[in-house]
C-alpha cells in the first residue's frame, strides 16, 4: 500500500510480540505435541526458512517498485493533473476557502482503488499461496478474503477521514498544518492502543481468559515479581489462521494486557510459556508501549515537516499545482513520506530490536532459567519457519526483532550469570 497506512502504524504502536510479527500472514507447522526435552533446531525446516524469507523479501521489493511506478507515472507523466482536472466538475464544494473534500475524498478513492487492484495479486500470492505452501497457513481462501475485506472496512474509512483532515488544515494553515496532523495522530495512536485489545482484535481473534492453572499461577507469580499489575492474560485462537507461534502485550492504560497463542500453549513447555509470559511483563516494566508511541510520533512530525519543505518548494515552483490544498499534490505526499519512511525504517528497526533484547534480558532475570528461553526460541524457529541466521543487511534493514541466532547466542553466553540470579 503507497498510502501512510494507520493500520500497520497502529499495530505497530501498539502492541509488542515475542517473535517476529508475522501476525496476519502466516500460519503452524506440522503436528508436534509438547514435547517435555529440549528442541532440536530442524536443519530442514531451516532451509525451508531461508527459501521462504528469500521469496518474501523478493516479493515486498517488487511491490515497492510498483508502488514507486504509479507514484512516478502519477508525478511526472502528467496523470495526477488529468486526474484532479477531470474530477474537478463534480467536487467543486468548497465549504471553506481552498478545501474542496468532495474533490479530495474523490482523488483519494481513484488512488487507493488503483494501488489496491495494483498490489492484489502480490497480497494473494504473500499473504495466501506462499504461507500455504509452505505449511504456516490454515485458513480457508474464503476466510482469507474475509479478514482482507474486514482489515479494508476498518481502514478505509480511516484513513479517507484522515486525508480529509490533513487537507482541511493545509487550507486553513499551511504554515503550521504538519504539526497539528501530528499532534492529532498522537491522539488517535493513544486512543486507539487504548481500544486495540477490546476492540479491534476481537474482529480477527477470539480472546478467552487464561483458565485457572499452573500456567496461569506461574504467570501471576511473574508478575508479582515485576511488581506490575496484569489486566488479564488472555489466550488467542491464533490457529484458527496460522500453525505459527506468538504472544504480545497489547492495550494501553486500563486494556493493557498480555495474550498468547494457542499455538504456544498448546506445544510448550510450562518453563518455555513461563519465559515467554516473563519477557512480555519486561516490556510493561520498561514501559515500551508508551516508549514506542512517543518515538512514533516524533518520527512522525520529523516525516510531516519534511513533507511541509518539499510541497512548499514544489507547490511554490510548478504553475500546475493550484496550492498546497490542490489534491494534486496527493502524489507528492506520498512519495515524500514512502521515501521518509524507507530511510526511517532501519532506524526504527534498530530501536524494535534493542526493546526486544532489554525484554529477552529481564526474561532471563525473572526466570533464571537461560535452557527454557534456548528451548522456546529453538521450538518457535522451527515451527515458525524463522531463519535462525539472516544476513546481517536484512537483520539491519528489516528485522524488529534479534534473530533468533543472535538471542540464542547471548542466553548461551550468559547462561551461568542468569542461572546464579546475577543481574546484566
Ligand atoms: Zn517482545
Amino acid at each position: 500500500m503507497m498510502f501512510w497506512n494507520h493500520w500497520t502504524y497502529l499495530r505497530a504502536a501498539s502492541a509488542r510480540a515475542f517473535a517476529a510479527e508475522e501476525l496476519p500472514e502466516t500460519g503452524i507447522a506440522p503436528e508436534q505435541p509438547t514435547q517435555p526435552q529440549l528442541a532440536q533446531l530442524d536443519e530442514q525446516r531451516q532451509a525451508q526458512a531461508k527459501q521462504y524469507a528469500r521469496q518474501r523479501q523478493w516479493l515486498s521489493l517488487v511491490n515497492l517498485g510498483i508502488s514507486a511506478l504509479v507514484i512516478l507515472v502519477l508525478l511526472f507523466g502528467g496523470m495526477g493533473f488529468a486526474l484532479r482536472d477531470a474530477l474537478a466538475t463534480t467536487g467543486q464544494w468548497q465549504p471553506v476557502a481552498g478545501w474542496r473534500p468532495v474533490l479530495v475524498a474523490l482523488y483519494f478513492l481513484v488512488l487507493f482503488a488503483v494501488s489496491f487492484v495494483l498490489g492484489l495479486p502480490f497480497s494473494y500470492y504473500g499473504g495466501y499461496v506462499l504461507p500455504h505452501r509452505y505449511g504456516l497457513s490454515t485458513q480457508s481462501f474464503g476466510a482469507w478474503v474475509a479478514d482482507m475485506v474486514k482489515g479494508l472496512a476498518l481502514s478505509l474509512p480511516f484513513e479517507l477521514a484522515a486525508v480529509l483532515f490533513i487537507y482541511l488544515l493545509l487550507a486553513l494553515t499551511s504554515a503550521t498544518w504538519w504539526l497539528w496532523t501530528g499532534l492529532a495522530m498522537l491522539c488517535v495512536t493513544v486512543l486507539l492502543a487504548n481500544l486495540a485489545p477490546v476492540l479491534l482484535l476481537p474482529i480477527f481473534f477470539k480472546l478467552t481468559p487464561l483458565p485457572d492453572g499452573e500456567v496461569k499461577q506461574r504467570a501471576l507469580a511473574l508478575a508479582a515479581q515485576a511488581r506490575t499489575r496484569v489486566r488479564g492474560i488472555y489466550s488467542m485462537n491464533m490457529s484458527s489462521k496460522t500453525t505459527a507461534a506468538n504472544a504480545m502485550v497489547i492495550g494501553l492504560g486500563n486494556t493493557r494486557r498480555i495474550v498468547i497463542g494457542d499455538t504456544l500453549l498448546d506445544r510448550y513447555t510450562q518453563d518455555e510459556i513461563a519465559f515467554v509470559v516473563a519477557h512480555e511483563l519486561g516490556h510493561q516494566v520498561h514501559r515500551d508501549i508508551p516508549k514506542l508511541i512517543v518515538v512514533q510520533t516524533l518520527t512522525t512530525l520529523i516525516g510531516l515537516f519534511i513533507v511541509n519543505l518539499v510541497l512548499h518548494a514544489v507547490v511554490g515552483s510548478v504553475t500546475l499545482y493550484h496550492g498546497l490544498a490542490d489534491p494534486a499534490t496527493m502524489p507528492l505526499v506520498a512519495a515524500a513520506l514512502g521515501v521518509f519512511a524507507l530511510i526511517l525504517l532501519p532506524v526504527t528497526n534498530s530501536y524494535s530490536r534493542h526493546v526486544e533484547h532489554q525484554a529477552d534480558v529481564y526474561g532471563l532475570e525473572a526466570t533464571r532459567d537461560p535452557q527454557a528461553f534456548i528451548s522456546a526460541m529453538t521450538r518457535l524457529a522451527n515451527q515458525n519457519l524463522a531463519e535462525v541466521e539472516p544476513s546481517p543487511l536484512v537483520e539491519f534493514m528489516l528485522h524488529n526483532h534479534p534473530s533468533v541466532g543472535r538471542r540464542l547466542a547471548y542466553a548461551r553466553a550468559n547462561a551461568d550469570r542468569f542461572r546464579a540470579g546475577e543481574t546484566a
